[in-house]
């Protein structure tokens, strides 16, 4: 059964992947529905629960049916030869005490009550492997003076990877300048190039968050081993890192594993190093051992070019005029001008109004005034709280009476919806809950919402307060 369920993944994820993912993994047993498999880590296993699951559950589904089950189970012994059971809970029914930790997973369910269900609902990245965006290319990605230096210093790594001396290849620049799509330009280039590459890319909260969890969970090492095994490493926002000394510490070995190795880095951050704070020092001058490429802010034509990409892209016609207003007004963020445009062919298409300059004036007026406010996981469980007329601790607090605990799992639900936060960082958020929980939460939400029209009230309800 394995066999089938591998060949099938083989066929339809990254080669790479499969090598890192699958490969290492024994089948075990076969009992009724469930199937259980050896994987070498905890970290391993939210690995794969966290972006194969959607294929393990198509795959397995086809070779059992409906009722399949996957069960993980965790090899125990840590690098350091102790063998230690895990002490955290982890999601299961099925727990067994010492060497081997078994994660029960059903792959069709109906019940609330499971703590970690497979289908994971509204989630982005499922079957990602390198986590990178095709859409950020470096053809979508429009040259103008503000990122020349920048973009070709991309280009000249994506075509030597490890081989030129930008290494690291650092990105700077302020807030939805490209940093994150020039980012990833590069890694699909490479995969592009050089399809047998490991490339990942991360930001470096995610990264922070998995380097936690793996002390938590006594797998420090496996984490160090997962990321020395990268040809290209790709982390965003490391200015994220400032002040986590322990992330820092680990990021530095990995660091100089990979650059030793000929291995690729690069980073992005919104400050040049030498503005970065609560950065270690040795972390820093390796940080300026390669280039720092800096994105400033768009002139009038690159904004103008960008727009008209945009709009070519998305197969919308604009007249010139309202296209100059636009790149006119917009001027300190690509994201903003993006997002305005956006709203404009919403706004005329939702009420059959015909783009004209006025509408323009009205939408970036509009836009400029709302881009400030960003939707945070605190702004979020406070609409939330105030939805239910609860506070905040309430919210968080471990009781199980219901109609808090359905308000929690709401705030976790948008959570995930509106925010890049991770589920383990929006667990720690949210009440000190693990990332199953989260998961386990969204899942719930979703299973409400089209069973329950009082709950599906809620849920737009909160959506509608939360997008003004
Ligand atoms: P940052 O990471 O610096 O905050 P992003 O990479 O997320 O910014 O960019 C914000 C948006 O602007 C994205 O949708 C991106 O595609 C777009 N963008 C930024 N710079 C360019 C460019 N030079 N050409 C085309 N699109 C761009
Ligand atoms: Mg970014």
């Amino acid at each position: 059964v394995w066999n089938n369920c591998l060949e099938f993944i083989k066929d339809n994820i990254q080669p790479q992947a499969y090598k890192t993912w699958f490969e290492p993994i024994q089948a075990v047993k076969l009992t009724d529905n469930a199937l259980s498999i050896q994987v070498p880590s905890k970290f391993f296993y939210e690995w794969l629960e966290e972006h194969y699951v959607k294929i393990l559950k198509v795959s397995l589904t086809k070779e059992l049916g409906e009722k399949a089950k996957l069960v993980y189970i965790i090899k125990m012994e840590n690098t350091y030869g102790n063998k230690q059971p895990f002490t955290e809970k982890i999601p299961s029914s099925n727990r067994t005490a010492m060497k081997s930790q078994e994660v029960d997973v059903p792959l069709n369910n109906k019940n609330p009550e499971l703590r970690n269900p497979f289908v994971i609902p509204g989630i982005r990245n499922v079957k990602i492997e390198s986590q990178l965006n095709p859409n950020y290319s470096f053809e979508n990605f429009l040259e103008g003076d503000s990122n020349r230096l920048a973009r070709s210093a991309g280009l000249a790594v994506a075509s030597k990877p490890g081989g030129t001396s930008f290494n690291p290849l650092l990105i700077f620049g302020g807030v939805g300048l490209g940093k994150t799509h020039l980012a990833h330009a590069i890694g699909v280039d490479i995969k592009d190039k050089y399809p047998e590459k490991t490339v990942l890319y991360i930001s470096a909260e995610k990264f922070t968050q998995q380097y936690i969890d793996s002390v938590k969970k006594n797998n420090r090492n496996d984490f160090i081993h997962f990321y020395q095994i990268i040809d290209v490493l790709i982390i965003d926002d490391v200015q994220f890192l400032s002040g986590k000394t322990g992330t820092q510490d680990v990021f530095f070995h990995i660091f100089n594993h990979l650059h030793q190795n000929g291995k690729q880095v690069i980073l992005t951050s919104d400050k040049a190093p030498v503005d970065m704070q609560d950065i270690e020092q040795r972390l820093l001058s390796r940080f300026k051992w390669g280039l720092s490429a800096e994105l400033q802010t768009p002139d009038f034509e690159t904004r103008v070019s960008i727009l008209k990409n945009k709009l070519y892209r998305d197969g919308v016609d604009m007249p010139d005029d309202i296209i100059d207003y636009v790149a006119k007004n917009i001027k300190s963020n690509v994201r903003e001008l993006e997002g305005a445009i956006i709203s404009l062919i919403a706004q005329s298409s939702f009420n059959k109004k015909e783009i004209t300059i006025d509408l323009a004036r009205i939408i970036v007026e509009k836009f400029v005034k709302n881009t400030k406010r960003e939707v945070s996981i605190d702004y979020i469980q406070k609409v939330v709280s105030d939805y239910f007329q609860m506070d905040i601790d309430t919210l968080q607090s471990k009781t199980r009476k219901r109609h808090i605990v359905q308000a929690r799992q709401l705030a976790m639900f948008f959570a995930k919806k509106f925010t890049k936060a991770s589920l383990a960082s929006i667990g720690s958020q949210i009440g000190k809950r693990d990332h199953a929980t989260v998961l386990h939460a969204c899942k719930t939400v979703d299973n409400l919402s089209s069973t329950d029209k009082q709950f599906k009230k809620y849920v737009e309800d909160i959506t509608k307060k939360l997008s003004v």
